[in-house]
């Protein structure tokens, strides 16, 4: 019997890691130069969290959700989506109260229960951000400049933002009766579940990824002639703030985003590159959902990215990926004797702040040597009965070929200068030398 990782779930081995360790780079730094503080809250929450927040007619919590019991009689569920947990944690810390706006971002895991195809998952992982405490158009402007830095800073060009107002729930309760009298004459070509949609949350037709129900709500009334004058005011200066960036947007009315908690301000980021799936990032404003959390009544907002779609894309564009981090030096041992050394000395460059190997297996030199080009060391230093007993060996720079004899009792200031010479190039630590000492202490030479 073979076991098998569930259906919908991915593994992240070390041969591909650097592409997320990028990508979660590019994130973060975007995040924190935006003054957004990273928070980690619980995988699990209570269900009732994500039906109050999401809401109980959108497809993560009528058809989505893993939920789980533990003894009791409470129940969980794997979070499908950041916003309510982090919300939830904002409330329960009282971060709310110190002092506005209050700008959080996290790189984290959701779960749903999906039908798994190229981009949809039912394990995915997830970049998102959330501001609390701004009603401007601003802080609109803010976020999707945001998640415009971090495409921008994975080399994307074509993913294209797609913008629409959904105004308040004053707007709202308008619109949803326009809705109801337009597909109330379609009622029996919709599917089973925008039936339902069109008594509880006709809004809701509008996502209906069903090719009929699209069709049939193409000609529907747009929320945008809906708009009350605020919303419609918010919507204005948002769209001249952008262009005030420069920032290409398509106004596009069909956008209402799969998750109720949205008000006014929606946009998602739409790679051309990756086929259907192709909303990379959604997010919006949500004024309404901290009050419903038991909050005081806050205007917020956020995004969440999907970074399996957002690597997907950059893939797809051909976009450059950090090189994995290999081993900065090999030791090769031969015999016991030289094992001992090799490992006093590996330990010494490791604490000089590098990252080095030696054999651990008992190879042979060919073995060792196919090895370190494997792992693509930068210097080989081969050590064996004749390096120890004349106390010299030497370092082998493995891309130029080049070999430095050096002291072992010497051989961390040696290799110290050979790698920086290697990594910033030639003459980098004369010119420098003055700033290096000042940042490094004496580099320690391993015991005898
Ligand atoms: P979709 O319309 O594609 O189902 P959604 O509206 O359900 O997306 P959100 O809840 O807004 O998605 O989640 C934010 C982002 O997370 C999406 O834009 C997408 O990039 C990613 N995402 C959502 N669901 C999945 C999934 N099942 N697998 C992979 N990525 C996902
Ligand atoms: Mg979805």
């Amino acid at each position: 019997m073979t076991l098998k990782r569930p259906k919908g779930t991915q593994d992240i081995v070390p041969g591909i890691i650097n592409k997320w360790k990028t990508v979660e780079g590019i994130a973060s730094s975007a995040a924190e130069q935006f003054g957004f503080r990273e928070i980690r809250t619980p995988v699990f929450e209570e269900t009732s969290l994500y039906v109050r927040s999401v809401g109980d007619t959108s497809d993560v919590v009528t058809k989505e959700m893993y939920t789980v019991s533990s003894k009791g009689s409470d129940t969980f569920t794997l979070r499908p989506e950041g916003t309510a947990g982090v919300i939830r944690a904002m409330l329960e810390n009282g971060i709310m109260n110190e002092g506005f706006p209050q700008k959080v971002y996290y790189i984290i895991p959701c779960y749903r229960h999906e039908k798994p195809q190229a981009g949809r998952y039912r394990e995915f992982r997830q970049f998102g951000v959330e501001m609390a405490g701004s009603a401007s158009p601003y802080a609109d402007a803010e976020i999707i400049l945001l998640a415009a830095s971090v495409l921008d800073g994975c080399g994307l060009e074509n993913v294209s933002l797609h913008l629409n107002s959904i105004g308040c729930p004053d707007c709202r309760a308008k619109y949803r009766e326009a809705l109801r009298e337009y597909f109330e004459p379609h009622r029996s070509e919709l599917c089973p579940t925008c039936n339902e949609r069109l008594e509880k949350n006709p809004m809701r037709l509008l996502d209906c990824k069903s090719p009929i129900c699209k069709e049939i709500a193409k000609d529907a009334p747009v929320i945008t002639d809906y708009l009350c004058d605020d919303c419609r005011a918010h919507f204005e200066k948002l769209k001249s703030i952008l262009d005030g960036y420069e920032i290409k947007y398509t106004v596009d009315p069909k956008i209402v985003r799969g998750l109720d908690y949205y008000t006014r301000t929606v946009f998602e980021f739409i790679s051309e590159d990756i086929g259907a799936q192709g909303t990379v990032c959604g997010g919006g404003r949500y004024d309404g959902l901290i009050s419903e959390l038991g909050g005081q009544p806050t205007p917020a907002l956020g995004f969440g990215m999907g970074l399996e779609r957002l690597i997907m894309t950059m893939e797809a564009a051909g976009c450059e990926f950090e090189p994995a981090k290999t081993p900065d030096l090999y030791i090769a041992p031969m015999g016991e004797k030289a094992q001992e050394k090799a490992a006093l000395l590996c330990d010494a460059v490791r604490r000089a702040g590098y990252a080095a190997e030696f054999d651990l297996i008992g190879r042979g030199l060919k073995p060792q040597m196919r090895y370190a080009d494997k792992v693509k060391a930068k210097f080989v230093c081969v050590l064996g009965d004749n390096e120890l007993e004349s106390g010299q060996a030497k370092l082998k720079n493995m891309r130029t070929g080049e070999e430095t004899p050096v002291e072992l009792t010497d051989f961390i200031s040696v290799f110290n200068s050979l790698l920086i010479n290697e990594v910033f190039g030639n003459g980098f630590e004369d010119e420098f030398s003055d700033i290096l000492s000042g940042m490094q202490s004496a580099p320690e030479e391993p015991k005898e």
